[in-house]
Parts: C-alpha cells; structure tokens; sequence
C-alpha cells in the first residue's frame, strides 16, 4: 500500500534514542527514507539494522555547524533530496537555578536552541526547493515553566518562537512548521540528570503516571506530517492522560 510518506527524505535528529529512534522506524515503515544523526553511532547502526528498508546512520554533534551541515549534505548526497527534518535532538539536566552549575546551562542551550538552529539554518535551502516540512520537538515545557527547569523551559520557549518567526517566513514558500510539544515520554531523557534530588523527583514522577511511549510522539510526526500539501498542522500537544500541569 503506498502512503503519502512514500520515497519522502527524512533526516531525524537525536534518532539514537527515544523519541527519534520511535519516530525514525514510524516513518521508515511509512515508506520515506531516513537519515538518522546523532552522536552515540553504535546506537545508529543498531536502528538501521531493525529498521525494514535502508536508513543513513550519520554521526553528528548538532552543537557543531559543520557536522550538522554535513549531515545535510550527506542526506541529500545519498538520497537526492531533504524533504523532512524532524529537529528532535535534546538534553534535560533540570536542578535548581541558585548555585547551578552553569556548563549544564551552556550544554542545554547550545543543544536544544542554537543546536535546534543550526540545523533548520542548514536543512533549509533544501526543505525550500522541496516545499518542505520542520517538525521542531519542544515539550510541554516550551508553554509552561516551572521550579527547576528554568533552562530547559527557556531553550523551549525559545524553540517556539523560532518556530513562529521560521513559519512566517516559508509558508507562502510551502513549507510547513510544526511543532510537536510532549509531556512525559518514558525515554533516557531523564537519565543524563545529574542532581541527585531532581533525578529522584524524575523517577518519582515517571512513577505516578502512566507515562508517553516514544511511539505515541512518532504516531503524531507521521500525521502531521502525512498531511496533504494545503494543510499544516502547526502545534500539538500531547500529555500523558495522567499528567496534570
Ligand atoms: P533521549 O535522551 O532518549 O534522546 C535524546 C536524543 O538527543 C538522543 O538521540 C541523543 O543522542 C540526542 N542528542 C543529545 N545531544 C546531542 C548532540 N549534541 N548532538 C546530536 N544529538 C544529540 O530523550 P527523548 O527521546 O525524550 O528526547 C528527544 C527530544 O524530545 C528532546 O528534544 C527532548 O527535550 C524532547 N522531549 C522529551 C520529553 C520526555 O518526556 N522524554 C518531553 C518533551 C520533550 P546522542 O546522545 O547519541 O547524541
């Protein structure tokens, strides 16, 4: 059965774990061709040997504009073409602001924003000759901050409104922005937290829930984005029917 996803090129970021990997096998058994970056490269080549058909495992830092660049030259060079970036790649290491380290700072924010940035800078000139479409993961908390992830809120909002301002300027291209913000997913996200009071708050809270599967997040990214070309589905919200805030 062919879908709209048939022979579509997709890069997806952060694809080693989580969300992207789920979302990287969602689109790959869709029928689209994959490229897959992050920086754990055994973890890529583990995914392409599960995935059905062939997917391009590309080592990259999105922190590095040079690697991400030629991630995106690499994914063209091979399949001829970007039509989709799923910007997915992303560090939470929540602790309190007074007394923070800061390079847990500096390493959310050169990931998750300029990291985020650099790629949609890099994917772009292709996703615009191909009337393309930007899936930007932000979470629950790009609207909603709260104690002890003022950062990660922060590089969050700050994907929105990127997203907001890239979205103004290729839609009367036919490119599509969407931005997909997620409540608790059960993925290694957590793991990386290195307080040990917020990693304990984390696996707390994963407890009392009954938490997001990565897939559920792919199930959205393949609707949005095997919509038809006259519809853009701009922003979804997805929580655990548990979750409140
Ligand atoms: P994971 O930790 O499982 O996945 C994070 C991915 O990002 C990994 O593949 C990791 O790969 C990659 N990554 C991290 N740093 C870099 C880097 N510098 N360069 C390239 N890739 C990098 O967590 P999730 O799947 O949960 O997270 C995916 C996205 O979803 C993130 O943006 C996160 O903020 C967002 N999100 C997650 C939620 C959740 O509850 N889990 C909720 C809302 C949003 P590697 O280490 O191999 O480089």
């Amino acid at each position: 059965m062919s879908t709209t996803l048939d022979g579509k090129v997709v890069l997806v970021t952060g694809a080693s774990s989580g969300i992207g990997e789920a979302t990287a096998l969602a689109l790959s058994a869709e029928g689209a061709r994959v490229a897959i970056g992050a920086r754990r490269a055994d973890r890529l080549e583990a995914l392409a040997r599960k995935a059905a058909d062939e997917m391009l495992a590309l080592q990259l830092d999105v922190t590095d504009q040079e690697s991400v660049r030629a991630a995106v030259a690499a994914t063209v060079e091979r399949f001829g073409a970007l039509d989709v970036l799923v910007n997915n790649a992303g560090v939470m290491l929540n602790g309190p602001i007074v007394g923070a380290d800061t390079t847990e700072w500096t390493r959310m924010i050169e990931t998750n924003l300029l990291g985020s940035m650099y790629t949609v800078h890099a994917a772009l000139p292709h996703l615009l000759q191909r009337k393309g479409t930007i899936l930007q993961v932000s979470s629950t908390a790009g609207r909603i901050a709260s104690a002890y992830s003022g950062v990660y809120a922060a590089t969050k909002f700050g994907i929105t409104a990127f997203s907001e301002s890239l979205r103004q300027e290729v839609t009367a291209q036919g490119v599509r922005v969407v931005i997909i913000e997620p409540g608790f997913v059960a993925t290694e996200l957590t793991d990386h937290i290195t307080d040990p009071t917020m990693q304990a708050a984390a696996q707390n809270l994963a407890a009392s829930m009954r938490t997001l599967r990565p897939e559920d997040i792919a199930d959205a990214v393949v609707y949005a984005v095997g919509q038809p070309e006259h519809v853009a589905v701009n922003e979804i919200l997805i929580r655990p029917t548990d979750q409140i805030q």
